[in-house]
């Protein structure tokens, strides 16, 4: 373990955290496929249960398939500790609720995932939880909507479908001056473009549905801790217990204590193990994404069916200075939204399509498309579609690793079948 550190992150993503030695030289983490675990004698299990050894119990708490990922994703992201849970949506509503009191409030991005933005607007206002949303690329506003009842600032790296990109280490100063912790929602850039812990961040949640795995194959979740924020600061005062447990990794001891056990968000190790296998080829997958990428996004803009593409590749997109620096020049993601004329053209083009799929998922190794406002949305009012950036002309384009000239092509004969 010791030298995986001076490997780049290429190497890393295949190697960090495998150990065939102890797998009887298999280079895949064996599917341990067990409810609960044997144990030799009563103290060693008493032990277990007071927090005293790794061992397994049960698989609601821990399992050792889901354990390797848990501790390449750590390494991978330069977190100290991990926990993959059932879904996305399982790691952001416990790492959210760990921290939530009723009453209490926090600050996040007003472009976010469709579920959770119903997570914070529609579940959590029922038991008093309020989520400040402004944007996300404005610090002034994230530094005036804290107050002494926020409990955390949350942002995701690329805003879907607005594809905004949030400064991460500005944003983590602002709030940590007022001593409270940064989450970010790293899914859409993954490690391969930032690993907002770097810069700042004290917590990364990802949906490992997507580029981690890569091929569309399992839903899982995961929540990665830096373990360097300060719980003892002062506004977290439930932490005690935590923090006298597990010192530095007190906040994903609460989550695993608290939220993922009792509310049963336990991943199969059997997606844990197709995780496993995507992540070796995301370095790949996503070099092939982030060209494909401009390429389509330039292509769509030279169209004159086309009334607008958004894509924070192109100079003029307000962030791409941002995405340059945090993506350290590797890319811009492999979301593309673009404009047709109405809805009604928008369906023709995405019936005409052949080869790029009409899916409600992103970050597959296959091109994936989707018109979000009869979809995803169309359960939204009108005008809260509107705030999110999200208009019945608008398509969103998930690139996948395909070849270019292919998915143009498709793109160009759907295009051209369109009434004029
Ligand atoms: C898909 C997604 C989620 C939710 O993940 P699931 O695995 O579907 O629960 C959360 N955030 C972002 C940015 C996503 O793309």
């Amino acid at each position: 373990m010791a030298q995986e550190k001076t490997f780049r992150f290429d190497t890393q993503v295949i190697h960090a955290g495998q150990s065939p030695q102890s797998w009887e030289g298999a280079t895949l983490p064996p599917i341990f496929q067990t409810a609960s675990h044997l144990h030799p004698t009563a103290e060693n299990l008493s032990q277990t249960f007071a927090g005293q050894t790794t061992d397994h119990i049960y698989m609601r708490l821990t399992n050792p398939t889901n354990r390797v990922l848990e501790n390449k994703l750590a390494l991978l992201e330069g977190g100290q500790g991990a926990i993959v849970m059932s879904s996305g949506m399982a790691a952001i509503a416990n790492t959210c609720m760990a921290l939530l009191r009723a009453g209490d409030e926090f600050v996040t991005g007003n472009s976010l995932f469709m579920s959770t933005y119903m997570l914070f607007t529609k579940v959590f206002s029922k038991y008093n939880l309020t989520a400040r949303m402004v944007e996300p690329t404005d610090l002034k506003a994230i530094a005036e909507a804290i107050n002494e009842k926020t409990r955390f600032v949350f942002v995701e790296t690329i805003g879907n479908p607005k594809l905004d990109v949030p400064n991460i280490r500005e944003i983590g100063q602002i709030a940590h001056q007022e001593g409270v912790p940064l989450i970010v929602d790293n899914t859409l850039a993954t490690p391969f473009l930032c690993r907002p812990l770097e810069y700042g961040a004290d917590v990364v949640i990802h949906s490992t549905t997507k580029y981690l795995s890569g091929h569309g194959a399992v839903v899982g979740g995961v929540v990665i801790d830096k373990g360097e924020f300060d719980w003892a600061g002062g506004r977290f005062p439930d932490l005690k217990p935590f923090i006298d447990r597990k010192g530095p990794l007190a906040f994903l001891d609460k989550i695993w204590r608290e939220h993922h056990i009792n509310f049963g968000t336990t991943q199969s190790p059997f997606h844990s193990y197709l995780t496993t296998l995507g992540l070796d080829t995301l370095a790949l997958r996503m070099e092939r994404v982030m060209k494909n990428a401009p390429l389509l996004a330039g292509y769509l803009r030279g169209r004159p069916e086309v009334t607008w593409v958004n894509y924070p590749g192109f100079k003029e997109h307000p962030s791409q200075a941002t995405a340059v620096k945090q993506f350290q020049g590797r890319g811009f993601g492999g979301l593309i939204t673009f404009g047709l004329k109405d809805q009604t053209t928008c369906f023709k083009f995405i019936s005409g399509l052949r080869l790029i799929y009409q899916l409600a998922n992103l970050g597959d190794c296959k091109t994936l498309v989707i018109h979000p406002a009869s979809s995803q949305y169309v359960s939204f009012d009108e005008d809260t579609r509107h705030s999110l950036g999200i208009g019945s002309d608008m398509i969103r384009l998930s690139v996948g690793i395909e070849d270019a000239e292919d998915l143009c092509e498709d793109l160009a004969q759907a295009l051209e079948g369109l009434p004029r």
